[in-house]
């Protein structure tokens, strides 16, 4: 059997097919059944009630199959199964909040390529369930009992998710700024989740829209799911063409963004999050919170942003489910991750992309989005990856990095591997979650002083 990772259970048809994604199912029914019992305080074994758990999913051609299992997997253990369709990953995650839910199951596999889907599994508080409460939920799953007949429930199907998201998004935009200035945007939905509101959210806001890739097609046939700038090439074209304002595109299930300026300049996730905390941070309404929360793979341009206004960073592991669960404790009051997905807490404890969006275009109503750009720190980043024997001997460099550090007096940080930050740059060495490879970062204010620290690196491993 595959196993959950950082995101769910991931794989391509032969391996996540309907018969592992019911068990699964029935896995993930029973583990919110449990947790919703919890809630009562009555034991798990006393109780007949099961969980009310959403399903939603992208538009991949193995979507509807999954789904049929999905359903039926959490039906027959006695959950209540509301059906959403499908959405977009931040729409279903935002229903979990306004619908009350035990819990969520999106089908879908983000940015990957068509063949792959995955079940993206969601809590009650709306945190992603990390790779340890899957390892929870694996465990469940060769201890299934199936309801009884009568506690078999109906399946409530849902339409309105996405115009609830858009009702949302609307109450917390200054919709007279955007209606008067009236940007101009190109939205490159990339024939995933994000055509089923990005188009409708940006017309009803007050945008002038030119909209490509926005009808939903699980194969992806105009560009790769992952919005790179070797992706979004069309995007950027049109961008140009149009005199547009900005131009948008998102990954296959629209929770991860990034944006276009309006001279054709892509801007990477990392940015992405740090406009989005400019945008927050530089509001009349900041919260007052002391943490915002990112990965240790982040650029320092977000601690930078965020010491300007007095707030701390508070790094987490990897992944969105330690985000989130940093704003669940209430250890930041605002979060994102390297790679354009931002968490904003008035909408949902999961990356939105559809919100980051309309928020940039709300900021970009009385400026242009290059200034924007200006006041983001520039930083260079270098990648490598060394092969080792094996895993073991993998986190045993790791610990000679830790301890070299620490001769050296260096500031690190050691909640995912080694982070070691300096003043004008950091480094950041994990073992791989799947291979026997130590993957190495280095951000420096020169691509030079970021080559210098991979090779250092490089050298205390060796
Ligand atoms: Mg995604």
């Amino acid at each position: 059997m595959i196993h959950f990772g950082t995101n769910g259970i991931r794989g391509k048809f032969d391996e996540l097919n309907p018969e592992l994604a019911l068990k699964v199912a029935q896995g993930i029914g029973m583990y919110f059944n449990r947790q919703s019992k919890a809630k009562l305080s009555m034991p798990i074994e006393r109780s007949s009630i099961g969980g009310k758990i959403g399903v939603a999913r992208d538009a991949r051609l193995t979507g509807e199959c999954l789904e049929h299992s999905v359903i039926s997997g959490l039906s027959s253990v006695g959950c209540e199964v509301v059906k959403f369709g499908i959405i977009s990953s931040p729409t279903a995650e935002y229903m979990v909040r306004k619908l009350k839910l035990d819990g969520l199951t999106i089908i879908t596999a983000s940015h990957n390529p068509p063949e792959w889907n995955a079940l993206k599994v969601v809590d009650g508080k709306g945190v992603a369930v990390s790779k340890e409460r899957g390892g929870e939920i694996e465990g469940i799953v060769n201890k299934i009992k199936r309801a009884k007949w009568k506690n078999v429930k109906k399946v409530e199907k849902y339409p309105n998710a996405s115009k609830d998201h858009i009702n949302r998004i609307k109450k917390l935009l200054d919709l007279e700024k955007i209606k008067k200035r009236k940007p101009k945007v190109v939205l490159d939905c990339g024939n995933g989740a994000a055509a089923t509101i990005a188009p409708e959210l940006f017309q009803e806001i007050g945008c002038e829209v030119i909209e490509i890739n926005s009808k939903l097609d699980g194969s992806f046939p105009n560009r790769p799911s992952e919005p790179t700038k070797k992706n979004v090439k069309e995007l950027i074209e049109l961008v140009k063409k149009e005199k547009a304002d900005a131009g948008i595109a998102w990954d296959g299930d629209g929770d991860r963004v990034i944006f276009v300026d309006e001279k054709g300049e892509y801007i990477i996730g990392d940015k992405v999050f740090g406009i989005s905390l400019l945008i927050e941070l530089s509001g009349p309404e900041t919260g007052d919170y002391r943490y915002v929360a990112t990965t240790v793979a982040t650029s320092k341009l977000v601690e930078d942003i965020a010491s300007k206004y007095g707030k701390e960073v508070f790094y987490t592991e990897v992944g969105a489910p330690a985000l989130s669960e940093a704003i669940a404790s209430g250890k930041a009051g605002f979060g994102g991750e390297e790679v354009g997905g931002v968490i904003w807490p008035d909408i949902s404890l999961a990356k939105d992309g559809i919100y980051t969006a309309a928020k940039m275009v709300e900021f970009i109503c009385d400026r242009k989005l290059s200034d924007v750009l200006k006041e983001i720190p520039e930083y260079f980043l270098e990648k490598t990856k060394v092969r080792i024997e094996n895993r073991e001997k993998a986190f045993g460099k790791i610990e000679k990095i830790k301890e070299y550090a620490k001769n050296k007096k260096w500031k690190t940080i050691e909640v995912d591997g080694v982070r070691i930050n300096f003043d004008d740059g950091w480094t950041i060495a994990r073992v791989s979650g799947t291979e026997p490879v130590i993957r190495i970062f280095a951000e420096g204010k020169t691509k030079e002083k970021a080559k210098k620290l991979i090779e250092e690196i490089k050298k205390i491993i060796s």
